[in-house]
């Protein structure tokens, strides 16, 4: 039988806006140590946007934007919808051959031309030598913007940087959790140089970046490996697998579908003072037992 201190820490853990699927989730919450978050519409808004264009010579600026705008109408990732609004005044041309590389960007041929849209690692990959851009990636990336680079007929021609803030509240959300005793640790897709000043303004302890998709599920793994007892808080699809991997999955509030059905503990609101208000709720109902 369930102990009815467990009930009453899952009813008063309702009030503050945090469901628990079961009484054993909110158990093992009161007993971890470390706690993961995915970046994009975690830590951030989710709601990037274009702050700058720059180009490599042999597209304009416009036009590498109408390019690359035309390529991203295949796809629904949260930079594509960036990129899309940076060029909303453009007309879009038609896009051949379509491609969605996850985790690494986008491919296709619009405008007679053969384009790929993405991440370093996406040109790397195909060859293409991104020396004309470099410096420029890598001051964008230490800003904490996203260089999202397109290549034309094989040639890096432009660099999008995208930035995507913190939540207003994530930091102060993070401190409490960091006076609490938690290691913080932050797990994203986006290049490590981005992800490294993003997290230095939040006050993460550690970064693992450069994941793809399926790599989600394996980082918490190895988290555990060594020891650690660890919550995932994530609100994409692709954070499914890594709320299913960790001790306590928590979905944030509004977030996909797969994500709240896979969690044990969902945020009613879209805050991670939640994630706190959780874990405190579970210390203080598991010190009522003993
Ligand atoms: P995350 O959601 O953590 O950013 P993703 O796996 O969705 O991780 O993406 C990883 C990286 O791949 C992105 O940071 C970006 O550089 C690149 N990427 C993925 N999809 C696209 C896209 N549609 N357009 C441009 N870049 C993309
Ligand atoms: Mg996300």
């Amino acid at each position: 039988a369930t102990p009815m201190s467990i009930i009453s820490g899952v009813g008063r853990a309702a009030e503050f806006g945090v469901l628990v699927r079961d009484a054993d989730a909110l158990e093992r919450a009161s007993a971890l140590d470390t706690l993961v978050f995915d970046k994009t519409g975690t830590l951030t808004e989710g709601k990037p946007q274009v702050t700058a264009v720059e180009t490599a010579g042999g597209v304009d600026a416009a036009q590498a934007l109408r390019l690359a705008a035309a390529l991203e109408q295949g796809s629904s990732h949260p930079l594509a919808r960036a990129i899309r609004e940076k060029a909303a005044d453009a007309t879009l041309a038609q896009v051949d051959d379509f491609r969605t590389l996850r985790g690494l960007g986008v491919s296709g041929n619009a405008e007679g031309h053969a384009l790929l849209l993405g991440n370093r690692a996406l040109l790397m990959e195909q060859g293409i030598d991104c020396a004309s851009l470099e410096a420029r990636i890598e001051a964008h990336a230490a800003q904490g913007a996203t260089p999202v680079l397109l290549a034309v007929d094989g040639q890096a021609a432009a660099l999008f940087a995208v930035r995507d803030p913190l939540r207003a509240d994530s930091v102060a959300a993070l401190e409490r959790l960091h006076g609490e005793g938690y290691r913080l640790v932050m797990l994203t897709g986006d290049n490590p140089t981005t992800a490294a000043a993003i997290a230095k303004e939040a006050g993460i302890d550690e970064v693992i970046a450069g994941v793809l998709p399926d790599g989600k599920a394996d980082a918490i793994k190895s988290l555990q490996k060594q020891g650690h007892y660890v919550a995932m808080v994530g609100d994409g699809i692709n954070d499914a697998p890594a709320l299913a991997q960790a001790e306590v999955g928590i979905a944030m509030g509004g977030g996909s579908d797969v994500a709240i059905e896979t969690a044990a503990i969902t945020l009613m609101r879209h805050s991670l003072a939640g994630v706190a208000d959780a874990l405190a709720i579970s210390r203080a109902t598991l010190r009522n037992m003993k």
